[in-house]
């Protein structure tokens, strides 16, 4: 604990908003990057934790309420004192914003004593978000002019009331209430004893903002007896007033077609986004399962000899955007660029791979109309390729041999040159099978037939009576035919399958089979 470092050391208390990752605010972020301490909470979604450095320290301070402190406020008090002592940046991450019912204030006061350096950063609190991802404006002029935030949480035994329910009752068009869920009764009670109608509209909302979000409707006189029946349990908010009313017009996020809906995506983690983010935009909650990791070929010798050679190969040949990735890396490595290609046309199986070829400045010359291997072939055949012509392949160590083969036959020359390795990642098995177990999984999708067989590595069944105990329940959705048929291979079932093999039209398949199905 030197001089110098010590000036250094400053606690940064960011609100990490109400619980979808994305509604942290920029500067929140920014401060994530650059932690070398995060101190968070339950409330703070742990996803945020995506942002901060892989050598940074994550301390865990949740407090769950109900006498099941990770940390007494005191210890996390010192916690932060020690780290910003010790000439760390330390971010103290709260759910919602740091100022609203969060005890921000407490920290900070803490910290003034101590001498040491602070900034507050302000996040989305729990109550505008649950309002609006519930349909339900806080505001309207038509409505209300004025909102309340409330707290429920009296301190156990407190006999007299610290909060004027008596004026609030009537004082405030919209009361939004936190921490409220187990003094519901009372509160409700002391609402329409102070002159509050027993029919004004209530609406409680569960873990507002998340895929989990929940979220009932009722009056001052029933929404007790609902929140009961339908089990609500904290972390929820109340939210109390005519614009309640307003939910049935606006109400947007729970209504979107895979709200709801657990679904496994398989993967690599380096190509998952695409597919997370389209079916998170409808909805669904994203399990990640990346069954593949890729690793570089473990010999190139092929082709390093195909590229001093390259002037005398007709076609070079791109089956995946990996295949470019790892093939333009390996250039990359040997110190070369686009110009050392010459003269050999591009094909591609797919769009996305002309897209991605795009990227480096390459024009393809022929995309077939069947996105597969066997389209491909078939197109370039027809094209006139043929007799002694020579193709390069660049594609993974190991990969269907049907494009090969059926060039081979129809007399040209293929060199298949291995540019990157596929690995099953280590871990999460034991989640995955425990979510399988108590079939909280609605979908698993499947993109590529080695992310059928690397997740039914990782699923692991001792039988086949077992695979179907544990996979029967789950719909499948695979990209085309050649994915389809090693699901089948397997004896399972496919559920969807889009005409076109591409990531959007998978899910577009998927949206148009949960539309026509009950919930
Ligand atoms: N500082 C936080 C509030 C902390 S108090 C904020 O600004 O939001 C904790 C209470 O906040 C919970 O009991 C619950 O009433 C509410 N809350 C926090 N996150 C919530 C969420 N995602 N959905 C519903 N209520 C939430």
């Amino acid at each position: 604990m030197s001089g110098p470092s010590q000036s250094r050391g400053k606690v940064y208390l960011v609100g990490a908003g109400p619980g979808d990752p994305g509604l942290i605010t920029l500067r929140g972020k920014h401060l994530l990057e650059r932690a070398e301490v995060v101190v968070y909470d339950y409330l703070a979604n742990p996803k945020l934790l995506s942002h901060v450095p892989e050598e940074a320290e994550r301390i865990y301070a949740g407090k769950k309420g109900g006498g099941l402190h990770a940390f007494t406020q005191a210890e996390i008090n010192r916690l932060l004192i020690d780290h910003a002592a010790a000439g760390k940046r330390v971010v103290r991450l709260k759910g919602g914003d740091p100022f609203i019912f969060g005890r921000g204030a407490e920290e900070i006061e803490e910290l003034v004593a101590a001498g040491i350096n602070f900034e507050v950063v302000p996040g989305v609190t729990s109550a505008t978000a649950a309002a609006t991802y519930a349909g339900i404006p806080i505001t309207h002029r038509e409505y209300t002019a004025s909102v309340a935030f409330v707290t429920g949480h009296e301190a156990p035994g407190k006999k007299e009331s610290n909060i004027a329910w008596d004026k609030l009752a009537t004082g405030a068009g919209t009361l939004v209430i936190y921490m409220g869920i187990k003094n519901l009764p009372i509160i409700t009670r002391k609402l329409i004893d102070n002159g509050r109608s027993p029919d004004t509209p209530v609406a409680v909302v569960r873990w507002a903002s998340t895929p989990q979000q929940r979220s009932v409707e009722g009056t001052l006189a029933t929404i007790t007896d609902i929140v009961k029946e339908a089990a609500i349990r904290p972390p929820a908010l109340i939210i109390v007033g005519e614009v309640v009313k307003l939910r049935s017009t606006i109400d947007w996020f729970e209504r979107r077609p895979l709200f709801g809906r657990r679904m496994v995506v398989t993967r690599t983690r380096e190509q998952a986004s695409e597919l997370v983010a389209l079916l998170e935009e409808n909805g669904a909650d994203c399990l990640e399962y990346p069954t593949l990791h890729m690793e570089p070929a473990l010999d190139y010798t092929v082709l390093d000899q195909a590229l001093a050679e390259i002037g005398s190969y007709d076609w070079l040949l791109f089956t995946s955007i990996n295949a470019v990735t790892w093939f333009f890396r390996h250039l990359n490595e040997l110190d070369l660029d686009v110009r050392s290609l010459g003269g050999p046309k591009i094909a591609v199986v797919g769009r996305a791979t002309a897209k991605k070829l795009r990227d480096y400045g390459l024009k393809v010359d022929l995309i077939p109309e069947k996105f597969t291997g066997e389209g491909l072939a078939e197109a370039l055949i027809k094209a006139g390729v043929g007799k002694d012509d020579r193709i390069l392949l660049p594609r993974a160590e190991k990969a269907r041999e049907v494009l090969p083969e059926m060039l081979g036959k129809a007399g040209a020359r293929v060199t298949v040159a291995p540019v990157y390795r596929n690995v099953p990642p280590q871990g999460r098995k034991d989640e995955l099978r425990q979510r399988l177990e108590e079939q909280s999984i609605d979908l698993v999708t499947f993109t590529s037939s080695s992310t059928v067989d690397n997740f039914l590595t990782m699923v692991d069944a001792a039988s086949d009576e077992e695979l179907h105990r544990l996979l029967d329940p789950v719909k499948i959705a695979v990209i085309g035919p050649i994915t389809a048929k090693t699901v089948r291979k397997h004896g399972l079932r496919v559920d969807i399958q889009p005409e076109e093999y591409t990531i959007a039209s998978m899910v577009d398949a998927i949206v148009h089979y949960y539309r026509n199905q009950p919930s």
